[in-house]
């Protein structure tokens, strides 16, 4: 094997391993091709390829399908308007007359290149094709990427040229896991991985299979596989699977996993796929530097962001907005905020081999809080004690089941992603999903099935919507009877949108005095409802719809004269473009449950 490794081999390895139908089967295809037919200096060459997701030497190529396909069609020279060109930038609908491979990019594309490539293969090395890739993801304009690709498409066959697709798109789909790869190169190979998130130190130190390396443990400046939850359907599950531990329960913060490395006054920032996201830098370094009082250390937690004007946490979605105009010296109501929920490091030590219970202690003694800005997620301390009287509660310790089904229905209300239970007395283990950490989230129905329902009565709020209509009861329609079955909506609206939607419903609402007044006879409403709005609509042709998702666990319904009752329903889109009897009928709703129910 004095030859450098052709990227033929590879693909030929690939082949095998879709074809064998066993994972021991697969396992053994990769064995033979690292004994007989990859040099063990072409190791980390040849696995980036086969683990391309788990590549951290190359930069991103900034092609996703969309982008590739458009490269692609120039790189073969072919016009935006042909069949071809079509078929791949509308990828998702499939290749062909009868739309197959529909929704899978390297498919289609395979099919577009084998009219236009040779079947034999251009030679091309495993090494060519890292230096051709490290080229790909370093071009900084579309043209120099399509150069790339067309070299590449050049020096290749229809087949080798799908799975180059395959590795840019970091997903081979060879029906094999990480793990068994792992397993079959080293015994030690995912646990040092775990530990260092580098695959070529991986490659490199363990490139001899009889020899056994001594356990690693993790540094400051090396990414580690974050400790992950494992979902759980509902909290009496969850107790059973935590049972006899002390359970902490915590609200899922929906932002970024961020693992922050101090090492002085260098300050890191790993995400969950661990990048380094130095972006934060500017907004956060300095106050980690002076308020994390350990020279060298490691934090765990989530990244959001804390809007200032108004006391909460932003939705999803804002924080590299926000890390941007931090950079750029902007102005504004919203700032970075880490929540540090654990921590995993301190001076010269790792620490995760502690209880939770004792690295919360450290969290307490190293972390110095500042509202909106950096917090720590501990029981009685940090954010749970920071934010005033009538703010969530955001971590708990949990004594029953109650304690955990009552927590979860405040933070779902609270417009909050879900909850995460710890076992207190547990270890943080870098990558482990088993069951240490356990989630609960609303399972909501997908996009596609919108649930258009009708306003169709209302219940005043209190506090800051005190006075006005803060809640509707809204309604589905009994075809071809216009009855209407109601279920109550609340959160998901800004206040501006609220208001809008109160404003033009305003005179339409018609107080009841119950009981001596009974509903509209329009609406359909079973005689034992204990659910009463303060208004109704008078005139349901006057109303206005509402897009809602909601948990797919629909309950059977005692109060409402609907069968199901939604959980936890939040509004999407106030839809005033539709007019009030396109809502959602009874019938379709009820397929639309079982369907999502899988019944
Ligand atoms: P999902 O897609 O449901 O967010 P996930 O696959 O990203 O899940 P999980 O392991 O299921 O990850 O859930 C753990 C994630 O939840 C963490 O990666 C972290 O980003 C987030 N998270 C939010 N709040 C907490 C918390 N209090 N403790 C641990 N993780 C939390």
């Amino acid at each position: 094997m004095t030859e450098e490794t052709k990227f033929s081999v590879l693909c030929s390895l690939f082949n095998w391993m879709l074809r064998s139908k066993s994972a021991a089967k697969k396992r053994s295809k990769f064995r033979k091709f690292l004994d007989n037919f990859c040099k063990p200096s072409d190791y980390f060459s040849s696995i980036r390829l086969i683990l391309p997701s788990l590549d951290r030497e190359r930069g991103s190529y900034g092609l996703k399908e969309s982008v590739l396909a458009t490269s692609l069609i120039d790189a073969l020279c072919m016009s935006r308007d042909s069949e071809d060109a079509r078929r791949l930038i509308n990828w998702r609908k499939g290749g062909a007359k009868t739309g197959a491979n529909a929704g899978n990019f390297a498919l289609v594309a395979a099919e577009v290149l084998q009219r236009r490539q040779g079947m034999s293969s251009g030679g091309l090395t495993i090494n060519e094709l890292n230096e051709l890739l490290d080229r790909l993801a370093s071009s900084e304009s579309r043209a120099e990427k399509t150069t790339v690709l067309s070299t590449l498409i050049k020096k290749t066959n229809a087949q080798e040229m799908k799975s180059i697709i395959m590795i840019i798109l970091k997903d081979l789909k060879l029906g094999i896991s990480e793990k068994s790869i792992f397993h079959e190169f080293h015994p030690d190979a995912e646990d040092l991985f775990n530990v260092t998130c580098d695959l070529k130190l991986v490659c490199e130190k363990l490139s001899n299979r009889s020899q056994r390396h001594k356990r690693q443990d993790i540094e400051v400046g090396k990414a580690v596989r974050p400790q992950l939850a494992m979902r759980v359907g509902n909290a009496t599950v969850a107790w059973k699977k935590l049972h006899g531990k002390e359970v902490l329960i915590e609200c899922k913060f929906d932002g970024d996993r961020i693992q922050i490395h101090k090492n002085g006054t260098e300050v890191h920032y790993f995400s969950r796929n661990f990048l380094d996201h130095s972006e934060y830098g500017h907004a956060m370094s300095e106050v980690i530097i002076q308020n994390v009082m350990a020279d060298r250390c490691i934090l765990d937690g989530e990244m959001l962001v804390w809007d200032t004007s108004l006391s909460r946490f932003a939705e999803f979605g804002s924080n590299q907005e926000i890390a941007k105009a931090a950079r750029d010296g902007l102005d504004s109501d919203r700032q970075l905020c880490y929540i540090a929920f654990d921590i995993l490091y301190v001076g010269d030590t790792s620490v995760i081999h502690q209880s939770l219970k004792e690295r919360h202690e450290l969290l307490r003694t190293i972390v110095k809080p500042i509202k909106g800005r950096l917090e720590i997620l501990v029981p009685n301390c940090g954010l749970n004690t920071h934010h005033s009287f009538g703010d969530p509660c955001w971590s708990l310790i949990a004594n029953n089941v109650d304690d955990i089904e009552r927590f979860f229905k405040e933070t779902i209300e609270n417009r909050e992603e879900g909850i995460i239970l710890k076992d207190l007395g547990s270890k943080w283990e870098p990558g482990d999903r088993s069951g240490k950490w356990l989630k609960l989230k609303p399972e909501y129905i997908r996009a596609g099935s919108d649930l258009d329902v009708l306003i169709i009565g209302g219940y005043y709020g209190s506090g800051r919507h005190g006075g006005e209509v803060a809640q509707f009861l809204v309604g589905l329609a009994e075809r071809p009877a216009p009855n209407t079955y109601p279920r109550r909506v609340g959160t998901g609206l800004s206040d501006e949108e609220l208001e809008a939607v109160v404003t033009k419903l305003k005179p339409h609402f018609r107080k009841y005095d119950y009981p001596k007044k009974a509903p509209p006879s329009f609406y359909h409403v079973t005689n034992h409802s204990k659910e009463r709005p303060d208004v109704w609509i008078d005139s349901p042709e006057k109303s206005i719809i509402l897009s809602i998702t909601s948990d797919i666990r629909t309950i059977s319904s005692e109060v409402f004269a609907a069968p199901y009752s939604l959980r936890f329903p939040r509004i999407d889109r106030v839809r005033y473009d539709k007019p009030w009897h396109e809502c959602l009928d009874v019938q379709s709703f009820i397929e639309l449950v079982h369907s999502s129910n899988g019944t």
